[in-house]
């Protein structure tokens, strides 16, 4: 699923105001030190694990990928739990 601008910046302004994790809060990239990050302009998704713990997508999530501008450092949100963004 391909996400506009407009939900890109409102996701990075979400975590940038209510995450305190580092770099999206100002104090940089874990590895690389840069304080550039950009949300991913599509949605991934992460495959969830039946009972039995073999692969299920039906117990899987929707993902938001957020890289470092530099050196592609990653971070990945539910975005089935972020109820403040309307991703469609
Ligand atoms: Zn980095």
């Amino acid at each position: 699923m391909q996400l506009s601008k407009e939900q890109q910046q409102k996701l990075l302004d979400h975590l940038k105001t209510n995450t305190s994790l580092s770099g999206i809060a100002s104090d940089g990239c874990p590895a690389c030190g840069e304080q550039d990050f950009h949300v991913q302009d599509r949605l991934c998704y992460m495959p969830g694990l039946s009972p039995e713990g073999e692969v299920s997508l039906e117990k899987g999530f929707p993902q938001a990928v957020v890289l470092c501008s530099s050196c592609s450092y990653s971070l990945t949100f539910n975005v089935a739990a972020i109820d403040e963004i309307d991703f469609g």
